[in-house]
Parts: C-alpha cells; sequence; structure tokens
C-alpha cells in the first residue's frame, strides 16, 4: 500500500502555537541550538514543550546532524561527518536551565566515524546538565554503540534517569528498515546491559505501518520485558519523502490503543505510549511522572 494514498483524518497535523513554544524558540536560536522537535517539524511540538499537564519535554540533537549510517526510514543526512564541537555540553544545559525546562530528552546521529562513537560527549552533556541541576530529569536516547559495552557503560555512569534504545520495528524487518550495522539482537543488547548494571529506566520505541504482524509485535514485547525493559511506545511510521521506504498501511488509532493495553496491562510495562502521532519522546516527561506516582 503506497503512502502516496491521501493520510486518514487521524495523521492531520495541528501546528504548534502559543507563548511558551515561542519563548523556547527564541532561547534556542540565541545559542544556535536544535531540537528534533524542530528538525522533525514534530507534530507534538504544542503539547511536548509547554508541559501543559506536568512536566515540559524538548529533544536535543547531539554530535552534529550527519549521521555515519542511512537508515531507510530516517530523514536524517548521511554521511560527510563533522568535527564535533567541544562547547556542546555547556551550550546544552545552558539552554536547558533557561529554558525552564523539566525533562529533557538527549539523542544523537550515530558517530562509527569517532574512536568513542561520540559517548564522551553524550556523557558529559548528561552530567553538565545535572551539574546546573539535578532535578532535572534526563532521559538518553542512545545509538547502539555497535553494541561495546564500555560505550554503554560511560552513559550509565553519567546517571540520566532514563535510558532509552529504539529497536524500531519487529525482529523479521530489521533490514531493509535499518542500517545493515544495526539490528534486534545488537538493540536488545544495549537495553539488557543498562538494566542488568543499573536502576536507570530503560525505554523503547516501535513504528508500526512497516508491514509488521500482529504475533510479532507481540512477539517483540515479550522479548523486551524479559530483559527487563520498562517502558515502550509505537508510533505511525511516516515516509519523510518519496526517496524513503513507503507507508505499508496506516494503522487505526483503535489498534495502537489495544497495543497501549496489551503492553500495560498483560506484559506490565510501566507505561505505554501508543498512538498514531506518538514518538519515542512524546509528552515524556508527563507520562514518565504520572506512571511513577500510579
Ligand atoms: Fe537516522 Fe538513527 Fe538511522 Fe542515523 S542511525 S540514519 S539518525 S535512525
Ligand atoms: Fe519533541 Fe519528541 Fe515531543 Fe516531538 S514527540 S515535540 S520530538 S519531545
Amino acid at each position: 500500500m503506497s503512502s502516496r494514498r491521501r493520510k486518514p483524518d487521524w495523521l492531520k497535523m495541528r501546528p504548534p502555537a502559543g507563548e511558551r513554544f515561542t519563548e523556547i524558540k527564541s532561547s534556542l536560536r540565541d545559542r544556535d541550538l536544535h531540537t528534533v522537535c524542530e528538525e522533525a517539524n514534530c507534530p507534538n511540538m504544542g503539547e511536548c514543550w509547554s508541559g501543559r499537564d506536568g512536566p515540559g519535554t524538548a529533544t536535543f540533537m547531539l554530535l552534529g546532524d550527519r549521521c555515519s549510517r542511512g537508515c531507510n526510514f530516517c530523514d536524517v543526512q548521511t554521511g560527510g561527518m563533522e568535527a564535533l564541537d567541544p562547547e556542546e555540553p555547556t551550550k546544552v544545559a545552558d539552554a536547558v536551565a533557561e529554558i525552564g525546562l523539566d525533562y529533557v530528552v538527549l539523542t544523537s546521529v550515530d558517530r562509527d566515524d569517532l574512536p568513542d562513537q561520540g559517548a564522551g560527549q553524550f556523557a558529559e552533556t548528561i552530567r553538565e546538565i545535572k551539574r546546573r541541576d539535578p532535578s532535572i530529569l534526563v532521559e538518553s536516547l542512545i545509538p547502539d554503540f555497535q553494541g561495546e559495552p564500555e560505550l554503554v557503560e560511560q552513559i550509565i555512569d553519567a546517571g540520566p534517569d532514563v535510558i532509552a534504545h529504539n529497536v524500531e520495528t519487529v525482529e523479521r524487518l530489521q533490514w531493509p528498515i535499518r542500517d545493515r550495522r544495526a539490528g534486534y539482537e545488537q538493540s536488545l543488547s544495549v537495553l539488557e546491559r543498562v538494566s542488568r548494571e543499573s536502576d536507570i529506566y530503560t525505554k523503547t520505541s516501535l513504528m508500526l505501518g512497516l508491514g509488521e504482524y500482529d504475533h510479532e509485535v507481540y512477539q517483540t514485547l515479550s522479548d523486551l520485558r524479559q530483559i527487563d525493559v520498562d517502558v515502550v511506545t509505537f508510533g505511525q511510521y511516516l515516509q519523510p519523502s518519496r526517496s524513503h521506504l513507503d507507508v505499508f498501511d496506516y494503522v487505526h488509532p483503535d489498534k495502537f490503543e489495544t497495543w497501549r493495553q496489551v503492553a500495560e496491562e498483560d506484559f506490565d510495562f510501566l507505561y505505554c505510549a501508543s498512538g498514531p502521532m506518538v514518538r519515542s519522546s512524546y509528552k515524556a516527561g508527563e507520562l514518565f511522572v504520572e506512571a511513577l506516582v500510579r
């Protein structure tokens, strides 16, 4: 089924607005910082940034805007890697403090070209944020670091509150959806290392609408719980451009709700955010805090 079909009504985007939105945007521009929220023109900016019912969330992209990998679903530019900005940890921490965010998601491109794949700078950014205000909750959405234990441990040692790593899709569809250097087993091993070696919450995300079968999604939930992953999210895959992978189907909102119930009730995940517009960091602060007090 081609994504060039008309999108269903439930995928119509609402443009972000509001005083808080404008304030955050200008603070980011002053520092020449960029968020995934804006780069991906994420439809959830209004909700996430305002933190209407709880902590506000924004997602910062670290280690540059070019990735050493090329996944067929992702719009980030590939190749032409640039040197890291040594000031990045300080700049991001300053922006977080000034904006007054309560929950920050840090993510990055993959940097297979660097000796430590960027783990050191990622860890330093977490530390800088916590140094300024230890009460800010930090979620680190990390690459797989090629499964190298000591690189994952650098992130654990920096002390974020949540470590996320996305499996993206069910085992059968890992390729051609993800870059050949990524893979289901490797991603599970990253998550397992975090849950085995620390008390840090773990989280992962899957896109639906790529041709996965229900029993495969169910099996993935089972695999994730076996290694004690705490949080899972489901969102609709949307094709960024015609050169990216086609959407297989638009999953109905009721089906997303079913997966939420299955994850929370059958598998006892701490929480599951699931919906056509959900992205891995969707209202992450609000939902995380709500789940902890439940
Ligand atoms: Fe995009 Fe991540 Fe794949 Fe790089 S590794 S192309 S940032 S999904
Ligand atoms: Fe930003 Fe993630 Fe929320 Fe989108 S879902 S606005 S990327 S925090």
